[in-house]
């Protein structure tokens, strides 16, 4: 008897974390859907949106020794190009790795990292800070992936 109780309850327990699951995904997939068809906010840039801007900008392109006569070093990290890596020529002629560009810009300099020469425009810059200094409410997608990466891993341990 204690068994089948004991069954029972585990049984409650795992539709409840399961309809937790499928309610979270439900949510994430209603997110994605109005994400795509509504316009997007233009007081508000999340990283990825920040991050399509300066790919606009300044597009990705591959390292070649064949067109740059001289050795050429990263500037932010201070080593030299290696063949086919993912580099960004900014308009004043400055060439930095797209990681290493990306990474800097996203620190709230919008700026090249050796003359300074504006690389995004300061509204977009602005938008982005002021979204990333909205404290981490505003249910950002990421905390909704913790939670579920979370009742996943609470799951499996515990029940399967
Ligand atoms: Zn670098
Ligand atoms: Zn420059």
């Amino acid at each position: 008897m204690s068994a089948v109780s004991e069954f029972l309850s585990h049984l409650k327990t795992l539709s409840i974390v399961f309809f937790t699951l499928l309610l979270l995904e439900i949510i994430i997939l209603i997110r994605s859907v109005t994400g795509l068809s509504s316009k997007p906010d233009k007081r508000q840039i999340s990283t990825t949106q920040y991050l399509k801007v300066i790919e606009e900008k300044n597009p990705t392109t591959r390292y070649t020794r064949r067109l740059t006569a001289e050795a050429a070093e990263c500037r932010v990290c201070l080593s030299e190009f290696e063949e086919g890596e993912k580099i960004r020529d900014l308009q004043c002629k400055h060439t930095f790795h797209k990681d290493c560009l990306d990474r800097w810009l996203q620190q709230g300099w919008a700026t090249c990292p050796l003359c300074r020469t504006k690389v995004l425009p300061d509204d977009v810059v602005d938008n982005y800070h002021r979204m990333q200094n909205q404290v981490e409410y505003d249910g950002s997608d990421e905390e909704v992936i913790f939670l579920l990466s979370a009742l996943h891993g609470y799951s499996s341990h515990r029940f399967f």
